[in-house]
This record gives C-alpha cells, sequence and structure tokens, in this order.
C-alpha cells in the first residue's frame, strides 16, 4: 500500500497548513480542478522542488470509470472502482440542453446534475433499495466523492466554469458519513476549486434526526432533501426500518430546526409505490404534515428491479396525488425515473414536472 495521501481528500485550508507559501496551494487547486491536470510534474508554474516534494508525498486518486451507460433520456450512469476495488455508481443528468438563437450564437450553456455515491453500499436497509441489498462495505472518503465528479467533468470534458449541481443521492446515507460528507462540501465549494457553492448541493436523507441537527449546526449552506415516503409510521417502519429509531414526528421537527436559507426550501421526497401509499388519504396526511415547512415535494415513481418487492405506480394515480398537494398550497414535481433502461439503481431521478 501507498503511504501517499490522496491530495483530494483535502481543503485549501488543510494543505496550506502542510504547503507552503499558501499561495502555491490555490494553485495546486486551479491544476487540479479547473485545468484538469492530475500529474504534479506538470504544473509548469510550481518550482521543481515543491513539484518533486509533492510527488513524493502525496497522489492525485481520481475514481477509475468501469462501466459507462448511456440513456435514452441522456443521463450517464458510471461505474467507478476505487484503489480498493470497491465499486460506486454516479449519474450525470442533463438538465437543460444548449440553445442557441436562430443566428446560431450561444444563449444558454447546457447545465448538468450530478448524482455522487457517499458510501460503499448503506446501512440503512430501507426495503426497496437496491443499494441496500448489498449491505454496508465503507465510507468514502472526501477525495471519493470529490473524485466522482471530477471524473465526470473530464469524461464529458464539461468545461471548469460550466454550471453543476451536486445531489447525494447516489449510494450511501450521507449523513452517516457526515464528517467526509461535509468536508466534500467544503472542497466542492472552493472558488479556486470545482466552485460548486453549498446552495447548489443537496443532502438526500433517510432521516437521520441528529445528525440533521448537526448537519445544521454546521452552517454550510446546503439544501436538504428528507426520503419521506410515507406518511404513517406503520408503513415507513415496514419501507425504512430507520423509522424505528426517528420516527414521522422526530425528523419533522429536526427539519423544522434546519437553517435553511429564506429564498429555498426543504425538498420532501416522496416514493410512490403501487397500492401501498397512492391514495389520496395519505396526500391528505402529507399536507398536514408539511404544514408550516417551507417545502416543495417531489414524487418519485417507484423503480422496479428484479426480484423487488413492489410495483410501478400508475401514472393516473400519482398525477392525481400531485393535484392534491398543488390544489391544497403545496409545491410539487413528478420525478420520472432516469434511465429506467439502464437500470439507474442509485435511484436518481430527474425532475420533471408533468403539470407543464
Ligand atoms: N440514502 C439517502 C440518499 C440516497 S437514496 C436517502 O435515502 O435519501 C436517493 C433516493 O433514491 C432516495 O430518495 C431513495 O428513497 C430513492 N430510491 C431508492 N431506491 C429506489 C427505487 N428502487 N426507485 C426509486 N427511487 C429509489
Ligand atoms: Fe440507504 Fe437511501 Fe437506500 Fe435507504 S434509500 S438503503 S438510506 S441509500
Amino acid at each position: 500500500m501507498s503511504l501517499k495521501k490522496n491530495i483530494l481528500d483535502f481543503t485549501k485550508e488543510e494543505l496550506e497548513k502542510e504547503i507552503t507559501p499558501k499561495f502555491r496551494v490555490k494553485q495546486i487547486f486551479n491544476w487540479i480542478y479547473q485545468k484538469y491536470i492530475f500529474d504534479f510534474e506538470k504544473m509548469s508554474n510550481l518550482p521543481k522542488n515543491l513539484r518533486e516534494d509533492l510527488k513524493n508525498s502525496f497522489s492525485i486518486d481520481i475514481p477509475k470509470i468501469v462501466n459507462k451507460e448511456t440513456s435514452k433520456d441522456g443521463s450517464i450512469k458510471y461505474l467507478f472502482s476505487l484503489k480498493d476495488l470497491h465499486t460506486v455508481e454516479a449519474v450525470l443528468l442533463p438538465m437543460k440542453k444548449e440553445e442557441y438563437d436562430e443566428n446560431g450564437k450561444l444563449l444558454q450553456h447546457a447545465r448538468y446534475t450530478i448524482c455522487v455515491s457517499s458510501q460503499v453500499g448503506c446501512k440503512v436497509g430501507c426495503s426497496f433499495c437496491l443499494t441496500a441489498k448489498g449491505g454496508f462495505s465503507r465510507d468514502l472518503t472526501p477525495g471519493e466523492i470529490v473524485g466522482q465528479v471530477l471524473a465526470i467533468k473530464v469524461d464529458k470534458n464539461i468545461e471548469a466554469n460550466r454550471r453543476v449541481n451536486i445531489v447525494y443521492m447516489g449510494m450511501g446515507e450521507p449523513l452517516d458519513n457526515l464528517d467526509n460528507v461535509s468536508k466534500a462540501i467544503r472542497i466542492f465549494s472552493d472558488e479556486n476549486g470545482l466552485s460548486i457553492g453549498p446552495r447548489r448541493q443537496t443532502i438526500s436523507t433517510s432521516g437521520l434526526a441528529p445528525k440533521i441537527k448537526k448537519l445544521g449546526d454546521m452552517n454550510l449552506g446546503v439544501l436538504l432533501a428528507i426520503s419521506l415516503h410515507a406518511v404513517d409510521d406503520k408503513l415507513r417502519e415496514e419501507l425504512m426500518p430507520i423509522n424505528k429509531a426517528y420516527n414521522i414526528e422526530t425528523v419533522i421537527k429536526a427539519v423544522k430546526e434546519f437553517p435553511i436559507d429564506q429564498r429555498k426550501r426543504v425538498m420532501f421526497e416522496y416514493l410512490i409505490i403501487k397500492d401501498l401509499n397512492d391514495d389520496i388519504k395519505s396526500a391528505k396526511k402529507l399536507v398536514k404534515l408539511l404544514n408550516g415547512i417551507k417545502s416543495k415535494v417531489n414524487l418519485i415513481l417507484f423503480n422496479p428491479y428484479p426480484g423487488s418487492p413492489y410495483k410501478r405506480p400508475e401514472i393516473e394515480k400519482v398525477k392525481n396525488f400531485q393535484k392534491y398537494l398543488l390544489d391544497h398550497g403545496v409545491l410539487c414535481t413528478i420525478r420520472e425515473s432516469k434511465g429506467l433502461d439502464i437500470s439507474a439503481a442509485c435511484g436518481q431521478l430527474k425532475e420533471k414536472n408533468l403539470q407543464s
């Protein structure tokens, strides 16, 4: 095993303690995150002895792409291999296409969302989730989280200054790996690096209430998404065993105390499963539950996989559910499974407002 440290694991402030003078760290960040140069030797504005020192102490470990599947809708699922050969997935979701005017002048650049993994597997064990089936192996390091985005940007030739959003909706429970995830949030945000600000990063959680509080106390400015999926504790326990530890009321309380930008909303993900939680009675309860929270609901159609115990709901029912929420003043979109044809296991689904 190499004793070299992966430089992607470090925030700029941490590196500044190891590398002097400080401005060299900015230059290194610039090479890696904005010029996509992953060889210290090629960092031509660094003195030779520093390059030598860096080479001896650090590596630049970019996750290796071992598989890539493109969906008809344009989303791309990546399978990455890590240094210890564990694999994780990430998904690139084109949110907006490039737009040109009639003279061929570029009006708007393409926009992307990247869905990243935070752990190899997951401990939470939700009954509908494919990630849970494989059990839990380990946490990802900050550099392995950041590296997924870097690898995708390089692979798709996405320029450094293109707007990218991050959602922590891949494999794993991000709040179960809060130390490393919070560091990744900081590294992503660095203006000398990828420059993806906290308001463009959404943490999705199954509802680890004490960790929601801890994340809030960190005041990072990230957005929060709660995987709610059910409005009564009995069903939620069945779907998400974590509900035994932190029930719906506890989660809602944690959300109400979470600091959020006044202009932003907490997202509630509601996975609709045929005949389980797709009825108007549930919609009614949901409206009640969200009373007093600046929220938006994302209805996710359950994405069946071979051997899954649940079924995909009928779209008519989903639309009725949405209509009920909208009629009662709750913002609500329907997310169509992105990449159904590429078996997007990570469950990340593109927002598509079927209303429009
Ligand atoms: N562990 C975190 C983040 C990863 S899961 C969480 O649970 O929030 C990201 C989203 O994908 C969650 O809302 C999850 O409920 C959803 N998901 C998992 N399996 C799915 C499936 N088979 N079909 C649709 N969505 C799924
Ligand atoms: Fe883990 Fe999220 Fe899957 Fe539940 S839905 S098992 S919390 S990844």
